[in-house]
């Protein structure tokens, strides 16, 4: 028998809560933002299904856009050494913004990616992520709208990767990183 070289991370947080916290976040940020647009910028590559989702679940004329970090390399620690590999060209100076994370960890990632939006001097800034680990938390800046509180392991699902696998699952799993040295399975 073939072994099984893709084995399928253990549940943390169902499709099915996932889905309805969405929408509740969805549902707040419309009320907060109420009579306003509002820009939302995604930080991919993890972002992309949250954006998807809760994009949907807002009641706003939004405008979307997207910039592309790489703060981790292939490894599973931060270094916060964090790299813009894809910037937006849009302007949002006196705009509304909020910045759409999937996870936030150390909280470097945003650190960096919220002094760097300030100086373009929009009208407010805030922070929506689906997950925080609260354990190694050093954001300087309020985290306006949060999913879940996760301890502190390796997740996977909903957008976030391994190696570039499993953003397709549509929940949230755990994996170990250490006893998986080949996530495609091949
Ligand atoms: P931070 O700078 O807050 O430590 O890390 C933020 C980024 O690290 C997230 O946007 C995400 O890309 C990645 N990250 C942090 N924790 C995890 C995790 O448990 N799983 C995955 N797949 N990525 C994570």
């Amino acid at each position: 028998m073939q072994q099984d070289t893709h084995p399928r991370p253990e549940l943390l947080i169902s499709a099915d809560a996932i889905e309805r916290r969405v929408r509740e976040m969805g549902a707040q940020i419309s009320a907060d933002y109420a009579g306003e647009s509002l820009t939302l910028i995604g930080a991919l590559k993890g972002c992309y299904v949250l954006m998807a989702d809760l994009s949907r679940r807002i009641d706003l004329p939004l405008y979307i856009d997207f910039l592309e970090v790489s703060s981790y390399g292939d490894s599973t620690e931060s270094s916060g050494i964090v790299k813009i590999t894809k910037d937006f060209k849009h302007s949002i100076t006196d705009q509304h913004v909020l910045l759409i994370e999937d996870i936030v960890d150390t909280g470097l990632t945003l650190n960096y990616l919220m002094d760097l939006l300030a100086t373009r001097r929009p009208a407010s800034l805030a922070i929506a992520a689906l997950l925080v680990k609260p354990e190694k938390q050093q954001l300087k800046h309020p985290l306006k709208y949060a999913g879940f509180e996760i301890e502190d392991r390796f997740v996977v699902g909903y957008g976030m990767d391994y190696q570039g696998y499993y953003r397709n699952l549509d929940y949230v799993g755990v994996i170990d990183p250490e006893t998986l040295d080949n996530p495609g399975g091949f």
